[in-house]
């Protein structure tokens, strides 16, 4: 796009360097373009700043000064998508009118390659593996970013006209954007989740929403006509509207009818050939559907993947299966929404293994969708409501242990033939791991031990 025109004269700031604001600096700074870096990191202990510093840019480390405003006569700030917008320096471009973008705005100023934008509460990683894999497997020209991969701005300024890029967007990212325009857009689903950064609900959703605001007649937006609130939300677009129901029969877009998935009426694949489990992972499917027909992708493709997609790593990953009981990691499911649904995949017995930080709240919610579940093993800062909850259900098997390679063994121990065992936590990992996928690799680990 109009990298020399829009950004060449301006100003940048840079707060945050994190993998999305290395991209953005490198990136600008290659383009000639003035930027300067802020990060809270002390430069000593600071590798990017030192990189970032070596190669010429200007990097001011270890405070937030906001003399750096007039200093350099900032005319845009990109800021990493976690930092919020409490933050002093944000405060202050807010304060003087300056645009507070996020370096998914960046990528969309550095390219004429059109954008797939996937956001959602739940199920963005799953969808833009799926629409990607299904793009290869059509020897598509695409390309996979954001929150999944390789940040946006990276992507972009190699990207060449033809290629797709496949772009994962949270909340966070699409909140600094201003003019970015998928090409298609699609909205999964919105459940309550990250109030603590946007504060209310309507905040979220407005920043969910930034995903439609630009797109026009000649673009296409993916809907869920099954969530209302994507609906209402989607009201906003201009694009051509493409639904998708898990729950009713459509004419047009994709939906499930005797066992066959079908695209505008015509069949796609019989659903028994689909490997993925559970239910949200068909609200998923059907709108990877509506995406990549949209996209031009044959159904030999898409059926290539769906016949062998078994999950991402960390999502109702199916582990193994010792003696008779099947292991599933889903130690992604940071919220209760997402165990919820994990827990609704299966129809056999299962032990759960849940607990983590602590963010305050109680897992009532959980109740309906535990029938299925024998024992609990649990663990980290909630282990105490989670054994709060299965006395209340009147689960006689509740364990309490110091992490999840003991829950795993101690599952195992009291597992029967026929049993699934899920590491589907319900919580964030951070009150014992780094990541969700430091503990899911514990997890998989400890799985294997017990071979
Ligand atoms: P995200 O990238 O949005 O966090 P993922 O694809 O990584 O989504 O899945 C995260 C968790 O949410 C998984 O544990 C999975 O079981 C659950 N999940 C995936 N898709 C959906 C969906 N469509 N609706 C509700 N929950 C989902």
């Amino acid at each position: 796009m109009d990298t020399e025109g829009l950004l060449q004269n301006q100003n940048v700031l840079v707060l945050g360097l994190a993998k999305s604001g290395y991209a953005a600096a490198s990136i600008l700074h290659k383009k000639g373009v003035h930027v300067v870096v802020n990060d809270q990191l002390p430069f000593e202990k600071n590798e990017s700043a030192q990189i970032l510093a070596e190669k010429g840019v200007e990097v001011i480390c270890g405070s937030h000064p906001i003399e750096l405003f007039d200093l350099h006569s900032i005319d845009i700030l990109i800021k990493n998508p976690g930092i919020r917008y409490e933050n002093v320096m944000v405060k202050e471009a807010l304060k003087r009118g300056i645009p507070v973008w996020t370096e998914v705005e960046l990528a969309y100023h550095l390219t004429d390659a059109p954008f797939i934008g996937i956001t959602g509460s739940n199920g963005k990683t799953t969808t833009t593996t799926l629409v990607y894999e299904m793009m290869k497997a059509d020897a598509k020209k695409a390309l996979v970013a954001g929150n999944i991969g390789t940040a946006a701005s990276e992507v972009a300024y190699q990207a060449t006209e033809d290629e797709w890029i496949v772009t994962e967007l949270s909340s966070f990212q699409l909140m600094g954007t201003y003019a970015f325009r998928p090409k298609i857009s699609l909205l999964l689903n919105v459940f309550d989740a990250h109030l603590d950064y946007h504060h209310t609900r309507e905040n979220y959703e407005l920043a969910k929403q930034q995903i439609y605001r630009n797109q026009s007649e000649t673009d296409v937006a993916v809907v869920n006509l099954d969530d209302d609130v994507v609906t209402r939300l989607a009201t906003c677009s201009k694009a051509e509207k493409v639904y998708f129901s898990v729950k009713q029969e459509l004419e047009h877009g994709a939906c499930i009818k005797d066992g066959m998935i079908l695209f505008h009426n015509e069949p796609v694949m019989p659903l028994k050939d689909v490997v993925l489990p559970g239910e949200h992972n068909l609200e998923n499917i059907l709108a990877t559907i509506c995406i990549v027909k949209t996209a031009g992708v044959a159904n030999q493709a898409i059926q290539k993947v769906l016949s062998s997609f078994k999950g991402v790593r960390h999502r109702m990953q199916y582990v193994t299966t010792i003696k008779d009981r099947m292991f599933y990691n889903d130690s992604k499911a940071t919220n209760i929404l997402a165990t919820k649904k994990a827990l609704s995949s299966f129809d056999k017995p299962v032990i759960l293994l849940a607990g983590g930080l602590d963010r305050g709240n109680g897992f009532d919610e959980l109740k309906p969708h535990m029938n299925s579940v024998k024992a609990i093993i649990t663990f980290g800062e909630t282990a105490p409501k989670f054994e709060k909850l299965g006395k209340e259900l009147g689960i006689q098997q509740v364990k309490r242990v110091d992490n999840v390679e003991q829950a795993a063994s101690a599952a195992f121990n009291l597992s029967d033939t026929g049993d699934v065992i899920l590491l589907s936590p319900a919580c964030a990992s951070w009150d014992q791991y780094k990541t969700f996928e430091e503990r899911g690799d514990m997890f998989i680990n400890a799985v294997h031990m017990l071979k």
